[in-house]
């Protein structure tokens, strides 16, 4: 805990989240957890009385360089290469662009406009490091996945990171003030594979919005989807790539039905989210394997659905699976959890923590392991209600103002004792021996 004596929290953080927009739909592309961790957070902080700009790139025409979200959380259209067509991939020759655009940005703003640099991703952690040097503020960075964790889990069918990545990520942890992790395990991660100062790092838990993700009643929300009243409903929620692990689910499924015939005219896969990267061709991947496995008819495709919808879907499922190979903490596994669904979330990264007592965790993909406690879960009416129960109670633990309340602590650290590096750089600088040309 911080002194509360302590500096005063800043007044108003520049969070920069380069590669995604904060307003863009969650569940496809590259839109997911992080876009809600960003918008949520930031709202958070802006009723605590710390206003946030959110520097992002613009992906359109038509959107506007200046956007109000709520009173005290602007987002902040930076141009930087063309507006549509860029991968993640090619988005490191664009970040000085990106930081130029943010520069001008804060031209215009009075001396020490910014108290504090916020970045996500190590894009923005790049860019930050440039903003925060430049204006002579802490930076501090939430990495949100980290190439040598995500290169030791790869799905079938997903690429390596690049070293690339993988340097300009240990750059930013050298650079940062503060490094957030979701977990303990990924604080850890950061300090094994990255040999960041322990005394840098600090766990701050995402959290979930308690009031669109709450219990509900099942019948009521089957109606609303059109899923009829007596189907055993098997859920899968989040962006389409390998690394997700949807088809660890459709050959569950395809094991269930083997176990159990009588399942055929009662089991429905729901599969929602959209595309993502590597995974662009995954939805037909995934038809093709339900297609190969017999079941094509038992899968359900939905796409991204706003955030009520999907609580409705959360709450109509009779478990959600969560089947990652790598997962920095697992935002789907809490919001099923907050509308009383039970989880089954493979034990990787985060998820341990997000699932706590509201699920069971599997080791490994094995599709019998999976088919095991899926069947576990929901087709055991006492253990999906004490799950259910248990479920609803842990996830009460992840309000997003207790995400911001921490970060909120952080931030105060950063700006009580900066990393001491500007004096000593700039008379290591001025020290450098000249080379003469003869
Ligand atoms: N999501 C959504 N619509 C979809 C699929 C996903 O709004 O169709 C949201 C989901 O509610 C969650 C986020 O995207 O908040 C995914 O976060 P998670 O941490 O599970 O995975 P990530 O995308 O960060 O890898």
């Amino acid at each position: 805990m911080s002194d509360p004596s302590g500096p005063r929290p800043p007044r108003r953080v520049a969070m920069v989240t380069v590669h995604t927009s904060p307003l863009a739909q969650p569940g496809t592309g590259d839109a997911g957890g992080m876009n809600v961790y960003v918008l949520e957070v930031a709202r958070q902080l802006a009723r605590l009385g710390t206003e946030v700009d959110l520097f992002t790139r613009t992906t359109s025409a038509a959107q506007p360089e200046v956007v109000e979200v709520e009173p005290g959380v602007v987002v902040r259209h930076v141009a930087a290469g063309p507006y549509e067509g860029l991968s993640k991939e090619e988005l490191p020759g664009q970040l000085c662009a990106f930081a130029a655009g943010m520069m001008r940005v804060a031209a215009h703003a009075p001396p020490g406009h910014y108290d504090l640099v916020h970045s996500h991703y190590w894009l923005s952690g790049q860019v930050g490091w440039l903003a925060a040097d430049r204006w002579g503020v802490p930076l501090v960075h939430t990495m949100h996945t980290m190439a040598r964790v995500k290169n030791v889990h790869l799905a079938d069918g997903d690429e390596p990171e690049p070293r690339g990545r993988e340097i300009g990520e240990a750059q930013v942890v050298e650079a940062a003030d503060r490094l957030v992790a979701n977990t303990e395990r990924e604080a850890a991660e950061l300090v094994d594979l990255y040999g960041a100062d322990p005394a840098r790092v600090a766990v701050a838990e995402p959290g979930v919005d308690l009031v669109t993700f709450a219990p509900g009643s099942q019948a009521a929300a089957r109606a609303a989807l059109g899923v009829p009243a007596d189907a055993v409903l098997l859920l899968f929620v989040g962006r389409i790539q390998p690394l997700k692990g949807p088809d660890v689910l459709v050959r569950a499924a395809a094991e269930l039905v083997r176990r159990r015939p009588d399942l055929r005219d009662r089991l429905v896969v729901g599969v929602l989210g959209g595309a993502s990267g590597s995974g662009v061709r995954t939805p037909m991947g995934l038809d093709v394997l339900a297609e190969r496995l017999g079941i094509a008819d038992l899968v359900r495709f939905v796409p991204p659905v706003d955030r009520p919808t999907l609580a409705d879907w959360y709450r109509a499922a009779d478990v959600v699976a969560v089947p990652s190979h790598s997962e920095s903490f697992g935002l789907v596994a809490v919001e099923a959890m907050a509308c009383g669904t039970p989880v089954v979330a493979a034990n990787v990264g985060g998820l341990p923590t997000a699932v706590g007592p509201g699920g069971l965790l599997v080791d490994g993909h094995d599709t019998a392991d999976w088919a095991t406690a899926l069947g576990r879960v929901a087709l055991g009416p006492e253990t999906r209600a004490t799950l259910s129960r248990r479920a609803a109670e842990h996830a009460q633990g992840f309000g997003w103002a207790r995400t911001a309340g921490r970060l909120l602590e952080v931030y105060r650290e950063a700006l009580a004792r900066p990393k001491d590096v500007s004096i000593d750089d700039a008379e290591r600088i001025a020290d450098v021996p000249r080379a003469v040309i003869p």
